[in-house]
């Protein structure tokens, strides 16, 4: 499961904000996951309780955003929500785009104490 290393990564940069902010106690954590950033959000949640109760962060709550994919046609400069991994401008029909967002994994904000 992928999910787990992503969330260790995840928890050694809020450990590290937790440092710099002299705080003691995770409350929660809001990512933002892209629709094809290839992570399931239901094992990313498993993975983040399984490495919080290791970590002694018990209570920390994990919130997702899911983020829609979303394309921009080269050809007449516009930015369309992919649907149905259709992968060509909804305007002029190309398919000299660009993939914008959709793709990411970002953590948002971290609520401590
Ligand atoms: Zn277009």
């Amino acid at each position: 499961m992928h999910e787990m290393s992503i969330v260790q990564g995840l928890i050694a940069i809020i450990e590290e904000e937790m440092e710099n902010a002299g705080a003691t106690r995770l409350r929660s954590v809001r990512v933002k996951i892209g629709e094809m950033a290839g992570i399931l959000p239901d094992a990313l949640k498993t993975a983040f309780e399984i490495i919080t109760a290791q970590n002694g962060m018990n209570c920390a709550m994990l919130n997702m955003d899911i983020a829609p994919l979303m394309g921009y046609c080269r050809k007449c400069n516009k930015e369309f929500k992919v649907i149905g991994y259709n992968f060509s401008c909804l305007e002029c029909h190309s398919s000299d785009i660009d993939i914008i967002s959709g793709r990411e994994m970002n953590i948002v904000e971290i609520e401590v104490e």
